[in-house]
């Protein structure tokens, strides 16, 4: 009795006249045993040959067809073909030909220029072709070393033909990656689309990953493939060594053992049956050690079916452990022996790897070099008290936050330079180390696992070393080093001046810079009298010069009025320092040198600019340190009978207020900075709060941040519409324009001509003003933000312009389309985040109307302290998020 005929050859034998005769193909049942997957039975096919890539058309066809055979088959069998063709796909590996590279443009070094063409190796000289991307840190190390390698071997150099192929997609990134790294033994060419799954070269080579090192010898056949650099060198002298005589060979086939049939049923029997049982219950080994058993029984299948044994295997052992794991290992190793005979175990890798001995020597190389500069890690706590003024109660509301740290006490920028220099190359070095100690995919997750210790231990230390170097509001200032200025190339050191007030601006040619640039640059140019030898602005910039080339000749002659300067290298150690983690952000030093503002969002440097240049230095130098009594007192003042001079100012809108305690504490040691006193308040309303500043002096100095609200207030109803002479009164809903002083009323603002052009769709072309009457809350029509109004601006001829506002709406979600209103009356400031408010058309509806959905929008934005009542302004265009 014949078995029914197994669905996988079934489904071969249709497709076997589409693969060439000479491939021979093999059915393969495998048990495989592993320590973190138990045991697993798998049946693989497996062709000896593949198609070349010109045979590409013909693999296609091949694939068409066999997966008209498997569809609606099990997953099972669809995945077992899926791996097939794997093993069956063009691809370049060891013994096949290179092949040519399409798509390529060569790199000269010294302009920076490409030219279109391919790229062919030197049929009689061996290549080394190295695939890489500047993106890559891997591939940049890979061919950094080879550059090296080659430079200091003159004498192989000679030899060979040394070719650097990226696959940067953006050609920005490698040019200043070439400004920067002088790789002058290679010769350069990129694939002019970078990374493109549709080209089938790549494809081939599974430029997926990179690097991708490619020694060809003569005649174009592939010595070796390999992702280390470390292993060209041999490659190379080895193929030197044996003539030169690589042919095509594809896998050249070992002679595979054929053990006795009943031996092997019993080794099966034993996996099956005890050891997987015994290695999964092995509590010896770690998580990340890898141990990997299989057993191999593999037929050839020819063209017509029938099946010829060509493999009974022994069982093979592969493995890579910790050293902590070897003796473990080596018990595990001889339990087999005994289990199954001497001779019926095969080791096809055995690596040690150590872990833990890796981050003992990062702690130790760190240690050494907090020790040779007289420096320790201690463990210290960074506590901030703020003092809320809550309007509604006209109490303070106090919050308290702590961070503990492990950091270097009084770390300075040098010192952190010095100890940064010499731990680095060895955190670096090991950490290659650990990322390439094998190059197999068979156990990514088990190697994962001890990349991720050493990693972690390394960032840990890293940040130990940073948080000595943080800076808090209320520290000194420490200068600020390898920065050049704009058409300089010296470097400057960027110093506080007593009696100048310093404002660094760290920017980046980003939406958000670019949004305060002409802000600054008015407020620049109207105090340049008043600023003299009394205020410094700096611009910082994010990237080094080349960066901004295209930026600066847009914005030609910007640099006459910012002082801008560009770092050496990127991402400097005062970026930490001066804890900038987005562009734009702001450090503003006082008059004796403190930091009084490290923020990202300044919302009126003007005010705040004019308040410091008020203060006094004398009093300034008064206020470095807080002792526990003064402390205490103003705690108490904060909760005296002096709040009812605040009485005038409980309104949201009007005043924010709040004092902030920093306190350093290491040990027994604890140091409290002087408290910093942060205020906004409407324009006028100054004499309700000076009576509180003066009783709050007296108690003791502050260093204070002020910013003033400039506000307006609205006129309603108006008497009639401009345009049609209709009456308006308290009763009936209408626009207003505050910048043609003219009221509006439904029907006249609210034409929109979708045939016309830009802001000729609107019979009232300004932003509108929404009065959604009658009021219940009269109160909206007072203290409105200047800033909220925007600066009605229009499309101009010619312009692009869409009324898809690229902004989701507050009361739905929805992206807004049509008109966006924005509300006037939520909490003060232009650039806050709860600052703006915005609806689409359809909430605007349910508003106006009182719609079923009004309530759900009021929920949602009731943090916002929204109300229907609140004044709304109508922006027609999108033009960005603030530009209106
Ligand atoms: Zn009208
Ligand atoms: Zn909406």
């Amino acid at each position: 009795m014949s078995k029914p005929e197994k669905v996988d050859l079934k489904i071969l034998g249709r497709v076997r006249h589409l693969i060439p005769n000479n491939f021979i193909i093999e059915r393969i049942k495998k048990h495989e045993v592993q320590k973190n997957t138990g045991l697993v039975k798998t049946i693989e096919l497996r062709s000896s040959k593949r198609f070349t890539l010109e045979q590409n058309d013909k693999y296609d066809e091949f694939c068409d067809v066999l997966d008209s055979f498997t569809f609606g088959n099990d997953l099972e069998v669809i995945k077992q073909f899926d791996n097939f063709k794997e093993t069956i796909k063009p691809k370049i590996a060891k013994g096949s030909t290179f092949g040519v590279v399409d798509g390529v443009e060569s790199i000269d070094l010294n302009t920076l220029q490409t030219k279109k063409g391919s790229f062919r190796t030197i049929q009689d000289k061996t290549n080394l072709i190295v695939f890489w991307s500047s993106l890559v840190p891997k591939s940049r190390r890979a061919l950094e070393q080879l550059n090296q390698m080659l430079k200091q071997n003159q004498d192989l150099k000679l030899q060979i033909k040394p070719v650097a192929i990226s696959l940067d997609g953006d050609f920005n990134n490698l040019r200043s990656y070439f400004r920067d790294n002088k790789i002058t033994e290679f010769e350069h060419y990129r694939f002019s689309l970078g990374w493109d799954s549709s080209n089938e070269f790549q494809k081939a080579l599974e430029l997926n990953y990179s690097p991708k090192i490619v020694v060809v010898g003569k005649d174009n056949y592939v010595v070796d493939v390999t992702t280390k650099s470390k292993k060209i060198e041999n490659i190379i002298n080895t193929y030197f060594k044996l003539a030169e005589s690589v042919e095509e060979s594809e896998d050249i086939q070992k002679p595979k053992d054929i053990i006795e049939k009943e031996t092997y049923k019993q080794i099966k029997t034993t996996l099956i049956q005890t050891i997987a049982n015994q290695l999964s219950q092995n509590n010896k080994l770690e998580k990340s050690d890898f141990f990997k058993l299989n057993l191999i029984k593999s037929h050839k299948i020819s063209h017509d079916g029938t099946q010829e044994l060509v493999e009974r295997s022994q069982l093979h052992v592969a493995y890579d452990v910790s050293v902590q794991s070897e003796q473990a290992i080596v018990k595990l190793l001889n339990e087999l022996k005994t289990q199954l005979g001497n001779n019926h175990i095969q080791i096809q890798k055995q690596l040690v790897k150590d872990t833990n001995g890796i981050v003992k020597k990062i702690s130790d190389a760190f240690q050494d070099a907090l020790k040779q500069n007289n420096k320790v890690v201690s463990d210290y706590t960074i506590k901030t008290e703020s003092f809320n003024y809550v309007n509604e109660k006209g109490v303070f509301q106090q919050d308290v936050s702590q961070i503990n740290k492990k950091g270097i006490q009084n770390l300075t920028f040098q010192e952190y330079q010095i100890i940064q220099s010499q731990v680095e190359p060895i955190f670096k070095k090991y950490q290659e180390e650990i990322d390439e100690s094998d190059e197999e995919h068979d156990h990514d997750s088990e190697q994962q696992l001890d990349r991720d210790i050493v990693n972690n231990h390394i960032n840990q230390l890293t940040d130990t070393l940073r948080s000595g170097l943080q800076l808090t509001v209320g520290q000194r200032f420490q200068a600020i080093q390898h920065y050049h200025k704009f058409g300089k190339d010296q470097q400057e050191v960027i110093e506080h001046k007593e009696n100048e007030i310093l404002i660094i601006f760290y920017w980046n040619n980003n939406k958000e810079s670019d949004r305060l640039i002409p802000t600054i640059i008015k407020f620049l140019l109207a105090n340049e009298d008043s600023f003299k030898d009394k205020v410094r602005f700096v611009a910082l910039s994010q990237h080094r010069f080349d960066h901004y080339q295209h930026y600066f000749s847009k914005n030609e002659g910007i640099e006459e009025v910012i002082d801008f300067y560009f770092p050496t290298e990127e991402n400097q150690a005062d970026l930490v320092q001066y804890n900038v983690t987005q562009f734009p952000h702001f450090v503003v030093v006082n008059k004796i040198g403190n930091i009084s503002v490290l923020s990202g969002q300044v919302e009126d440097l003007e005010s705040l600019i004019e308040h410091k240049l008020e203060e006094g230095v004398d009093n300034l130098k008064q206020i470095v340190n807080l002792s526990e009594e003064k402390y205490n007192q103003i705690v108490q003042f904060l909760n005296s009978d002096a709040l009812t001079n605040l009485a005038q100012l409980n309104n949201k809108r009007q005043f924010s207020l709040n004092i902030t305690f920093i306190e350093f504490q290491c040990g027994e040691n604890r140091t409290r900075l002087a408290p910093i006193l942060n205020y906004t308040i409407r324009e006028g309303k100054e004499k309700y709060f000076e009576t509180y500043l003066k009783l709050l002096n007296k108690v003791n100095q502050f260093q204070v941040n002020k910013t003033t609200q400039k506000t307006f207030n609205l006129l309603f109803p108006g008497k009639a519409c401009k345009l049609c002479q209709n009456e308006l009164n308290e009763q009936t809903p209408q626009y207003y324009s505050p910048f043609s002083d003219a009221f509006y009323c439904v029907k006249c603002a609210e034409v929109f001509d979708a045939k016309a052009i830009g802001n000729n769709k609107l019979r009232v072309k300004d932003n509108l003003i929404f009065f959604n009457a009658p009021l219940v809350d009269k109160s909206v029509l007072n203290d409105i933000d200047v800033n909220r109004l925007g600066n009605n601006l229009k499309v101009k001829k010619g312009d692009p312009y869409s009324q898809r506002h690229a902004i989701d709406c507050n009361g739905c979600d929805n992206e807004i389309r049509g008109f966006r209103y924005i509300v006037l009356n939520c909490l003060p400031g232009k650039l806050t985040d709860m600052a703006l408010v915005d609806f689409c058309q359809d909430c605007f509806n349910q508003i106006r109307q009182g719609g079923p959905h009004l309530e759900k929008i009021v929920k949602r934005t009731s943090m916002y302290g929204y109300n229907p009542s609140m004044l709304l302004l109508r922006i027609p265009f999108y033009m960005g998020y603030y530009e209106y």
